[in-house]
C-alpha cells in the first residue's frame, strides 16, 4: 500500500472512550481528520450533544465505561444498528492525588473500575465483533506512570501499569485473530485531569526540568501516534506501548 494511504482511516469507525474533552477529544479530532467516522462517549450526555455537534462527529454513545452490562448493550446496539466498530481507544480515565497512606478506600476503588475495569469492559464488547470479522484495532492510552511513579498517586500508578499488561494480555489472546492492540503512554498535557498541576508553578517549573523537551506536550501531538496505531502501517505492532512524553522515560 502506497504511503500515505496506509495511515489512512477512511471507512473506518472509530469509538473512543471519554472523548467530550482532553485527550480523547483530541484523538478523536485528529482520527476524524484522517478520515475516521467517529462515536464519541463520555457519561454527561449534554456535553457530549454539544461537542458532537462543534466537531460533526457521526454518533454518539452515553454510557458509563465502568457499567459491564451497559457498555455491552450499547456496543452491541451500535454494532447491530449502525455497523461495525473498526477502531476502539479506551480513553477514560480519572485522577485522584492523595499520600498512600491517607489514601481514601472509594477513590482506590474508583481508580480500579476507571481506569482499569473499563478497558476490560469496553475491549471485550468491541473485540467480539472484531474477532468475527477478523480484523480490528485497539489503542489503550497508559501513561508515564505505566514506568514510574511519582508521589500522592500510588493507585493512579498502580492503574496505568496494569493498562500496559493487559495490552500485551489484549495482543497475546487477539493477534491471533488479526486484532492489534496497543498502548499510548502520554507524559504530562494540559488538560482539565491536570487542571491542579496545570495552575501549580512549581509544577511545571519541575517538570519543564524534568523533561527533556523542556515543556508540557500539547494534545495534537498524541494524533500521529494514535494514527499510526489505528492504521494499516501498524498491521504487525502488537502489545507495544509507544511513550509520547517528551523524553521523560527515557531520562533520569
Ligand atoms: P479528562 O479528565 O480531561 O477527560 C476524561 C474524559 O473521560 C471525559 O470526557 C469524561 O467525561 C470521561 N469519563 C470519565 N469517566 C468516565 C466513565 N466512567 N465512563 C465514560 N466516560 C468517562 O482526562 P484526560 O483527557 O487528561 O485523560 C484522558 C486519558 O489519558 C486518561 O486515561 C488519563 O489517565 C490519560 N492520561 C492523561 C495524561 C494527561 O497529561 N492529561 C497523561 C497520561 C495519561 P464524563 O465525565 O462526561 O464521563
Amino acid at each position: 500500500m502506497p504511503t500515505p494511504e496506509i495511515f489512512s482511516l477512511s471507512g473506518r469507525s472509530a469509538l473512543v472512550t471519554g472523548s467530550s474533552q482532553g485527550i480523547g477529544l483530541a484523538l478523536a479530532r485528529g482520527m476524524k481528520e484522517a478520515g475516521a467516522k467517529i462515536i464519541l462517549n463520555g457519561r454527561d450526555e449534554a456535553k457530549l450533544a454539544e461537542v458532537a455537534k462543534a466537531l460533526d462527529a457521526d454518533h454518539v454513545i452515553a454510557c458509563d465505561v465502568t457499567d459491564h452490562e451497559a457498555v455491552r448493550a450499547a456496543v452491541d446496539a451500535f454494532e447491530h444498528s449502525s455497523g461495525p466498530i473498526d477502531i476502539l481507544v479506551n480513553n477514560a480515565g480519572m485522577q485522584h492525588r492523595t499520600p498512600l497512606e491517607d489514601f481514601p478506600p472509594d477513590r482506590f476503588e474508583a481508580l480500579l473500575q476507571t481506569n482499569i475495569a473499563s478497558v476490560f469492559h469496553v475491549g471485550q464488547a468491541v473485540a467480539r465483533h472484531m474477532i468475527g470479522r477478523g480484523e480490528g484495532k485497539i489503542i489503550n492510552i497508559a501513561s508515564v506512570q505505566t514506568a514510574l511513579a511519582r508521589p500522592g498517586i500510588a493507585p493512579y500508578t498502580m492503574t496505568k501499569g496494569a493498562v500496559g499488561n493487559l495490552t500485551k494480555g489484549m495482543a497475546t489472546d487477539w493477534a491471533k485473530h488479526g486484532l492489534q492492540c496497543n498502548a499510548i503512554a502520554p507524559g504530562y498535557f494540559d488538560t482539565p485531569l491536570n487542571a491542579a498541576l496545570v495552575s501549580d508553578p512549581e509544577f511545571s517549573a519541575w517538570l519543564e526540568k524534568r523533561t527533556p523537551a523542556g515543556r508540557w506536550g500539547r494534545v495534537e501531538e498524541l494524533v500521529g501516534a494514535c494514527v499510526f496505531l489505528a492504521s494499516p502501517a501498524s498491521s504487525f505492532v502488537n502489545g507495544h506501548t509507544l511513550y509520547v512524553d517528551g523524553g521523560i522515560t527515557a531520562s533520569l
